[in-house]
């Protein structure tokens, strides 16, 4: 079988090798027996993100998340609503994760509209989160234990509905009150650079069987 990525906004969001995970997604991918084949989707692209198996966003400075806000709310924020229902699985790692969220509230009070694939905001806060992260997905997401680390300013919250990826066992995570990142449908998102999956492999492979199977 083979599996279609979609690497969106590379050339903005590659935050700390972000795209690492490309490869390593093609790497245990074969490894799994699955081919894996990535196309770059850049800002003003026309083309459409439907018909991909995953999606991947990586980090990016709040210059960079501002300049993306426009276009998605535009068309890229229908898209990845749409991605999500159909059960695409989509990885945001911190500003990707974050652009799936309603909005961004910057450090002045404005806040920046992003695609509402899942219900929750982000606030930057004056003081960044740096260091190593470590957190426990819950058994929705295998129970595995993720090792990276994390740089953001931004604190996210939330829905009621939705839930976290897993527990922090170290460093800050979505903002403090012990949840890491989110799980919803086969939406995962996390503040975890490293990159994360070359550094966590049994999470690579969660994640490419969950595309494989959906
Ligand atoms: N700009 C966002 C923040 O500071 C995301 C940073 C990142 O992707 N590392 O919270």
């Amino acid at each position: 079988m083979e599996l279609k990525v979609c690497h969106l906004y590379p050339e903005l969001l590659n935050l700390y090798g972000d795209s690492g995970n490309i490869a390593a997604l093609i790497h245990i991918g074969k490894r799994l027996g699955l081919g894996v084949s990535v196309e770059r989707v850049t800002l003003g692209d026309r083309k459409s993100l439907a018909g991909y198996d995953l999606i991947f966003i990586g980090g990016g400075q709040d210059s960079e998340q501002r300049l993306i806000a426009p276009e998605i709310k535009a068309f890229r924020g229908a898209e990845l609503r749409a991605a999500a229902r159909d059960g695409v699985v989509i990885l945001g790692i911190c500003g990707g994760y974050q652009l799936l969220g309603n909005y961004y509230e910057t450090l002045g009070g404005e806040k920046l509209g992003f695609s509402g694939t899942v219900d929750f905001y982000t606030k930057a806060a004056e003081k960044r989160a740096v260091g190593t992260l470590r957190f426990r997905c819950f058994p929705k997401s295998g129970g595995i234990s993720v090792r990276g680390f994390e740089n953001h300013s931004g604190r996210t919250y939330l829905g009621r509905e939705v839930s976290p990826l897993g527990a922090v066992t170290e460093g800050v995570g979505n903002n403090g009150d012990g949840g890491e990142g989110v799980r919803f449908l086969n939406v995962f998102g996390t503040y975890s650079h490293g990159p994360l999956l070359p550094n966590n492999p049994e999470l690579c492979e969660l994640i490419l069987k969950t595309a494989e199977m959906r």
